[in-house]
């Protein structure tokens, strides 16, 4: 019996491996909705192929081509914010999360709602809104199952484990770009050289995290949020090679460690084939002949990005939706050419201190909703566009 799938953000680099494992089975599955942005000619390719019933992109100004590209295929064109979130509460059995940013928070959520099971890698929902994430899915009986690569490990090394016999959860950061440039040249570091990453063929945003470890920071508030541990349980270890992708340390002083390949298709395969496992066409590692791999403690002074998570989880309340607003108009500032690599962190800790307090309010976790989580992210973005041109000027 094939399954109903829909994939949001089908046209980024977790949809695409989305639909490379999809494409490999296509009586496997019925494809609901795709949906994309700017890449008209790719979201109707894929839409057509997969025989979608509808295809979405971001983009309003753009409904007229993606109506050209699927004329006569008999998938429906559908454009803007909330046709994406309206696509997504289509009935489905499965649901890939890949839009990048808060943006793929709403139609997450709407998804959810639906009771069935929303395969995450947006990272940012459960950053900006994990309190609401988790209890929408309680409430509707919903699963959530993790995808960025080191919660699908933890999750993983979880399985038929009690939480209360966890001690700690470290999760593992290649160091990114920039690891062993000297610091005083990181206020130098490119566009071109940031948007490269040594293990990872990911999207130029989440690359460019990596290499300030805003990504990592992100995922420190991921893993607390997602298996609901304290800051103080959670670890960050440089790991260059990228293959061990997170550890469980329990009571006992043992660990299990999630060991593969850096293939996004590993923790996407986990999560479309969960609770079976399935062949995958990833590498298989030949450890022999890597022989070594390397561990060290993160560097504070080279990452500010990691000290920051740990004030947004001890404000808690709506610090995460301001934390990771402040960072995507810093990122944006950066790929803009309008602040230095290193400025990123620094817009990010002047926005955190400017909206402290107001975001600290309502830390009641019940008492988050989207328009609280969506009027902090709005704050926090002006604070950040003031403090960018604060800059400028
Ligand atoms: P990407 O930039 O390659 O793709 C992003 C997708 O979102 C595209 O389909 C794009 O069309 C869509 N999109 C962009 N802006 C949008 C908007 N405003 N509204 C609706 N759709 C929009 O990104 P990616 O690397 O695939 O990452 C996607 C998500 O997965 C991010 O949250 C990222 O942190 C997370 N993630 C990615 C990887 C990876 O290997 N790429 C690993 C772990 C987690
Ligand atoms: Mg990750």
């Amino acid at each position: 019996m094939s399954r109903k799938i829909s994939i949001l953000g089908a046209t980024g680099s977790i949809g695409q491996n989305t639909i490379d494992l999809i494409r490999r089975d296509p009586a496997g599955y019925d494809v609901v909705a795709l949906t994309g942005a700017g890449n008209i000619a790719q979201l109707a390719e894929d839409a057509i192929a997969l025989r979608a019933d509808v295809a979405v992109t971001a983009r309003e100004n753009l409904l007229d081509d993606l109506r050209d590209a699927l004329a006569g295929s008999g998938v429906e064109a559908a454009a803007g914010a909330e046709a994406i979130t309206e696509a997504a509460t289509r009935p489905t059995d499965w649901v890939m999360s890949a839009i990048v940013g808060a943006a793929g928070l709403a139609p997450g959520l709407a998804a959810l709602q639906q009771g069935g099971t929303l395969a995450l890698a947006n990272k940012e929902s459960l950053v900006c809104a994990g309190a609401l994430m988790l209890g929408e899915a309680k409430r509707h009986g919903a699963t959530i199952l993790p995808v960025d690569s080191e919660h699908s490990a933890v999750f993983q090394a979880l399985v038929g484990e009690d939480m209360a016999a966890v001690e700690r959860i470290i999760i593992t950061a290649s160091g990114g770009a920039f690891r062993d440039w000297p610091l005083e040249d990181l206020p130098n570091a490119t566009l071109d050289q940031a948007s490269s990453h040594p293990n990872w063929d990911m999207g130029q945003r989440i690359t460019i995290d990596s290499a300030s470890m805003f990504n990592k920071a992100m995922e420190v508030i991921e893993t607390r949020e997602f298996f609901g541990v304290s800051p103080e349980s959670i670890e960050v270890l440089v790991h260059p090679q990228s293959m061990i992708h997170a550890l469980v340390g329990f009571c006992d002083g043992g660990l299990m460690a999630h060991v593969g390949p850096p293939d996004m298709r590993l923790a996407i395969g986990y999560a479309l084939h969960h609770p079976q496992r399935a062949h995958l066409p990833v590498e298989r590692l030949d450890l022999a002949r890597i022989g070594q791999l390397d561990f060290t403690a993160p560097d504070d002074a080279r990452w500010p990005a990691l000290r920051l998570a740990r004030e947004v989880m001890a404000a808690g309340g709506l610090m995460g939706a301001v934390f990771n607003a402040a960072k995507e108009v810093a990122l944006d500032g950066f790929i803009a050419g309008q602040l230095c690599f290193t400025q990123m962190a620094e817009i990010v800790e002047e926005v955190l201190d400017a909206r402290a307090e107001e975001a600290a309010q309502g830390r009641g976790r019940d008492a988050m909703t989207l328009d609280l989580v969506a009027q902090a992210d709005h704050l926090a973005r002006k604070a950040a566009k003031a403090a960018i041109q604060k800059r400028a000027g």
